[in-house]
């Protein structure tokens, strides 16, 4: 479904010199997949994610999505692409002054949608969320948990076949992490949604993903299916991550 081939991505830096943010990365996300990126702050995870969600482009090399390349995307195909795909961060980016129901309709009223299919669209995805009593509410009133899933139910209203997720429960406690990490395990196997998440937590990894991306200095350092790279831990950061014991 995704395919990096050999992206590197510069930013000029104070000096005029370039800060290399990633380095050569190639890795192959597969339709159903919840693929982990994991790595230190400052490993250029959140970096990749935006070119795979188009709000950046690479230095160099090549993203493919379902066939296309994202930078021979024209500006309508660009729109297309954003509908294909919702994105979740770990401050929630709600719309303060609206409520819940409004900030779920949001991206449905950017895409035109008939009112009447609005309101039945957002019903179903409060109930996704289990936050049908708090339509209502404003996001004010909710706690993190409840404010990341409304955001999770903003993100999967257009039916996007891909859900990008900057570190979605680095700011819940363990056992609200649970319920998000079980709610987007449920939209990728009832639903189909393949999943790309962002985590410095080995946790989320062990508990959701099937494969790993593990990032260090922007370069990939090691990647496959989890129980592989559990398994061998060629690396010494992975072995920082996964912890030699807990095998
Ligand atoms: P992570 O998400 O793994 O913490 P990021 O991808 O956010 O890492 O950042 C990786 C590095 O790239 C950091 O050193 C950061 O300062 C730098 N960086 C990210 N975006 C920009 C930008 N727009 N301009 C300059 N430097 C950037
Ligand atoms: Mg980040």
């Amino acid at each position: 479904m995704i395919e990096i081939s050999h992206v590197c991505k510069s930013f000029p830096d104070q000096k005029q010199q370039d800060l290399h943010v990633l380095r050569d990365i190639s890795l192959t996300v597969e339709q159903g997949d919840i693929y982990g990126i994991i790595g230190l702050s400052g490993a250029g995870k959140s970096t990749l994610l935006r070119l795979i969600g188009l709000l950046d482009t690479p230095t160099s090399g090549t993203i493919t999505v379902n066939g296309k390349n994202l930078a021979s995307l024209n500006a309508r195909e660009k729109i297309d692409y954003y509908r294909t795909i919702g994105t979740v961060f770990q401050g929630y980016n709600l719309l303060m002054q609206r409520t819940v129901a409004d900030n779920v309709a949001f991206p449905l009223k950017l895409s035109k949608w008939e009112k009447s299919k609005i309101d039945s669209r957002v019903k179903e995805l409060l109930e996704l969320v289990s936050l049908s009593d708090k339509a209502s509410a404003y996001p004010a009133q909710l706690s993190g948990g409840q404010k990341q899933r409304v955001a999770i139910a903003r993100a999967l209203a257009t039916h996007p076949q891909l859900l990008l997720c900057d570190e979605p429960t680095s700011a819940l406690d363990s056992l609200t992490t649970q319920s998000i990490l079980d709610l987007l395990s449920d939209i990728n196997r009832r639903l189909g949604v393949t999943i790309v998440i962002i985590t410095h937590e080995i946790g989320v990894v062990r508990k959701i993903c099937n494969k790993v991306a593990v990032l260090e200095g922007g370069h990939l350092v090691d990647n496959g299916l989890v129980s592989d790279i559990i398994a061998h831990q060629n690396h010494e950061i992975t072995r920082k991550f996964f912890g030699k014991e807990e095998v």
